[in-house]
Parts: structure tokens; C-alpha cells; sequence
């Protein structure tokens, strides 16, 4: 390939929408363009190095035993329909209509379609485990497209489903993936941190997220350097401080607080610490109303209290539904005198002592609150977020924070696909058993453009070798026509190295 007769259309000049570094780098060195939001075109630069990532992934996926498949981008309703989720996938998945009126969605995710299509080639025990990818595009309609191509509304991922006969054979598939990818980061020269990250109703450690550490990460990492804990913030759990030693149990005192709402109004108005208060949410959960009570200066973990709960559906009440539960208009919430809702308190506040809280009266908050005595604890669980500075969970020592961009998941899927679209094999004394699913992503898009965020300098991106687009850049010297003839030399060397560039 001669630079002088390639297509490498540089710019000079930041592009006004690129906000991250490796979007920048990306459009100044000629790999991508703009198609429109959320949407980018590869050119031939780009591309070399997206088909290396993507090469460097089917070598150890193959290495690691799964098969490669490549499914229609567009998927039949009908599977969507069978799992549930064509109702529970919400805007961000596609639907379009064909004009027989049949339905069908641009995949954001395959796991209907691999386990349609496994359902219809094995039968028996002895053709699992079976691991089956693709490397292909997946589309998702984001509300908010940015970062270039690292949140997109179109991108290539390595989608693989595992099928095993059972749990052990599931730990089995997922650890080989878990080596793979640790392999396939290593070479495209990227530095990742494995987390735990929310695995649903799955439960233990059965979801890894590989994160590249960087600024304009969306996901928070809560991360011990001393034993190694590392979890996404939806995850990571935190030990509770020791309860400072209070002054004696003080009686419930009604306190009038025109107007004192939110939990700076009344660190304000109290003078006192924010912990000090005790923070009551009201949420509507699958249908029902639910109170959650945590500590003032904490956020609810709505990933946790959803697992907890077991609901599908939690969103914020709104006003009226506040009204009901509570009997006073938001901003006057709190556990004592509540009888008709459900309570779910965070593990921490039955060391609380003397707190603030909610009369459930317009107006009015009560000092002097004291579980037990003014309310009973009936549900309690890890409800809210860990934070920089909290205890690891593992080891007692503080934790820190780090912004991270997801490159890969793997996931223990369980027995959901499988189970709701009847997929069975045969077992060795002739029953029908369901086969239990996992399933492994790599953003091959990400991964290009963490690798660009991680590796460059002043004078833009220094590739790692393994997806550099060129290994060999032959200049020719000669500048002047006496020196023509050294450019010879130069041509005969590019011959001879060109099966190799
Ligand atoms: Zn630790």
C-alpha cells in the first residue's frame, strides 16, 4: 500500500463535537467519519485495525473452544415474544414491520436467536457444552448518543452463548471465557480491571465486567488496591462504620420545619450532620407503593433494592402516591407511623440513634428517632451505593473510586432463555433436561477506542502492535533526480516484505 495512493484524510483541526480524546484522535487520523448520530463509517485505516481486534478475538474464542456463527441482524418478534422481553426491552431496541406486517427488531442482543437456533440442531446431552458466537452488528436506539464510537447507536460486538447440561458445566464455560477475554485484552494492548458487576437475580460472582479505566468512563468502580475487591458501583458492597457512642436515647420530639425538604435544607436547618437524618424515598414497585429508608448522606442503589425486592418495574412515586403513603405532600417522609406500605430499610439504620426524620405531616420533621422504639425493622438489606473512602467488604480497609469504560461482560444467563422458549435435551437415561446459559459480549468499537485513549501522546495515537493498522511504513529517501535510482532499493524491499505488511 502507497501512502501517496491511499485514502487517509487527516485533519488538522479538532472537530467541534469531539469531546473525548480518542474520538478526537480517531476523526484527526483518518479512521473514522460521521455518518449521523450515534453513527460512524470505517475507513480503510479504521477498518485494518477493527479487523485486527476482531481477529485477535476469534483466535482465542476458537482457542477457547466456542464456534462461530453469524445470525440475521434483523430478528423475528416472535422469539422476542416467547422470552417476554419484547415487551420488557423498552425504546432503546429497534422495531421495525415488514410489509407482510411481520415484526421484527434491528438485535441489540441474541440470546432468543442463538437459543432458537440451538433448540433446532441438538437433542442430546452429548452435543453440550456448546459455546456459539458471532462477531456482528448490534444496534440500540440511545437517547444520547456520544464519545464517537464508544456509546453509538450502531457497533460490532462478539456476542457468544454457552449451553451446558448443568451448574458445574456453566462454571466451567464462563471461567474459560473469563481466561479468553483476559487473553484477548492483554493482546490488543489494553489494560483492563475485571469487576463484579450486578448479575440480577443470578446472585454471587456470577457477572464480570472488564473496565478500561478512563475519565469519561460512565460506570463508577469501587476499587481495594490491599486485597484486590473490585466491583461496579450497581455492586459493590461496603462494610458499615462502628455507631458512635450518643449521648442517652432522646424522646421523639415533633419539630416544625416550614419548608425544610430535602436533606441540605435540613443539615441547614438542624446544624448537624447529614447522616444524621434518615432519608425516606417512596417508590412504586411492579404497581405497589414501597418506602425505602437509608442514611441522609447515601443514594438508594436501585440495582440492589431491585434484586432485594425481586421487582421488575421501580420508579420514583410521584406526588400523589407520596400523598398517599405518607399523608403529607413530599419532603415530610419517614418510617414512623407508616402501616400501609412496605418498608425496606438499609442495613445501617438500625445502628442509627436519635435521628431526624419525616412526621409524615406537612411541615414537620421528628428529632429523637430511635429504631425499635418508633419503628420496627421488618425488611432490611445493602440498599445503598458504596462510595470512595468506604470499608472493602473483603478486607476492612477504605476503598477508592475510578471512572471506567465496559469493554466486555460475562454473565451466568441461568436457565431464563432457555427455560421460556422450552429449549431441552435428552439427558443419559433418556429425560428431558433444560440446558443452562451463559453469555459473553466484547464491544469491538470500545475496545478500539479504549486502546486509543490508553495509548497515545502530544502527537497522537501510538498504536500497540498487535492492531497497529501497518507494521512497516517504507520511506524512500531519495529526493533530488541524481538520486532517483536509490528509490530502487526501495521498491524491491517493498516486494519482498509485502505478504508480510
Ligand atoms: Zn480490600
Amino acid at each position: 500500500m502507497r501512502v501517496s495512493k491511499y485514502i487517509l484524510p487527516t485533519l488538522k483541526e479538532n472537530p467541534s463535537d469531539a469531546v473525548v480524546l480518542s474520538h478526537r484522535l480517531m476523526m484527526r487520523a483518518g479512521l473514522i467519519r460521521k455518518e449521523s448520530a450515534g453513527m460512524y463509517a470505517y475507513l480503510p485505516i479504521g477498518l485494518r485495525v477493527l479487523r485486527k481486534i476482531t481477529g485477535i478475538v476469534k483466535e482465542e474464542m476458537d482457542r477457547a473452544g466456542a464456534h462461530e456463527c453469524l445470525m440475521p441482524e434483523m430478528t423475528n418478534a416472535d422469539y422476542w415474544k416467547e422470552s417476554g422481553r419484547w415487551e420488557t426491552m423498552g425504546p432503546e431496541m429497534i422495531r421495525i414491520t415488514d410489509r407482510n406486517g411481520l415484526e421484527y427488531s434491528l438485535g441489540p442482543t441474541h440470546e432468543e436467536s442463538f437459543t432458537n437456533l440451538v433448540r433446532s440442531v441438538i437433542s442430546s446431552y452429548r452435543d453440550l457444552p456448546l459455546n456459539l458466537y458471532q462477531i456482528n452488528t448490534k444496534f440500540r436506539d440511545e437517547i444520547r448518543p456520544r464519545f464517537g464510537v464508544i456509546r453509538s447507536k450502531e457497533f460490532i460486538m462478539k456476542d457468544a452463548y454457552s449451553f451446558d447440561i448443568d451448574q458445574a458445566g456453566l462454571d466451567a464455560s464462563y471461567n474459560a471465557m473469563s481466561m479468553a477475554y483476559r487473553r484477548i485484552f492483554d493482546r490488543c494492548g489494553i489494560a483492563t480491571i475485571p469487576v463484579q458487576a450486578d448479575s440480577g437475580n443470578m446472585g454471587g460472582s456470577a457477572s464480570e465486567e472488564f473496565m478500561v479505566a478512563s475519565e469519561i468512563g460512565e460506570e463508577t468502580l469501587l476499587l481495594c488496591d490491599k486485597c484486590e475487591y473490585r466491583a461496579n458501583s450497581e455492586k459493590a458492597e461496603y462494610t458499615r462504620g462502628e455507631v458512635k457512642s450518643e449521648s442517652a436515647v432522646e424522646e421523639l420530639k415533633e419539630v416544625l420545619t416550614p419548608d425544610v425538604k430535602t436533606i441540605e435544607d435540613l443539615v441547614k436547618f438542624f446544624k448537624c450532620d447529614e447522616d444524621k437524618f434518615l432519608k425516606s424515598v417512596i417508590y412504586v414497585a411492579d404497581g405497589k407503593p414501597l418506602m425505602v429508608v437509608v442514611p441522609g448522606s447515601r443514594e438508594v442503589n436501585e440495582h440492589k433494592l431491585k434484586n432485594f425486592i425481586g421487582a421488575l418495574e421501580l420508579d420514583l412515586a410521584n406526588d400523589e402516591v407520596v400523598e398517599k403513603v405518607t399523608g403529607a405532600p413530599f419532603g415530610f417522609a419517614g418510617p414512623v407511623g407508616i402501616k400501609d406500605a412496605r418498608i425496606v430499610f438499609d442495613i445501617s439504620v438500625k445502628n442509627m440513634v436519635n435521628a431526624i426524620t419525616g412526621a409524615n405531616k406537612k411541615d414537620y420533621h421528628l428529632s429523637g428517632v430511635n429504631p425499635v422504639r418508633d419503628f420496627n425493622i421488618k425488611e432490611e438489606a445493602d440498599i445503598t451505593s458504596a462510595r470512595a473512602g468506604d470499608i472493602c467488604p473483603k478486607c476492612g480497609s477504605p476503598m477508592y473510586e475510578k471512572k471506567g469504560i465496559e469493554v466486555g461482560h460475562i454473565f451466568k444467563l441461568g436457565y431464563k432463555y432457555t427455560k421460556a422458549m422450552n429449549l431441552t435435551v435428552l439427558d443419559e437415561k433418556g429425560a428431558s433436561i433444560t440446558p443452562i446459559m451463559g453469555c459473553y459480549g466484547i464491544g469491538v468499537n470500545r475496545t478500539m477506542a479504549a486502546a486509543v485513549e490508553q495509548n497515545n501522546d502530544e502527537r497522537g495515537i501510538i498504536w500497540p502492535k498487535s492492531i497497529a493498522p501497518f507494521q512497516v511504513h517504507l520511506i524512500g529517501i531519495a529526493k533530488t533526480d541524481e538520486e532517483t535510482a536509490a528509490v530502487e532499493p526501495a521498491e524491491k524491499l517493498l516486494d519482498t516484505i509485502k505478504e508480510y505488511l
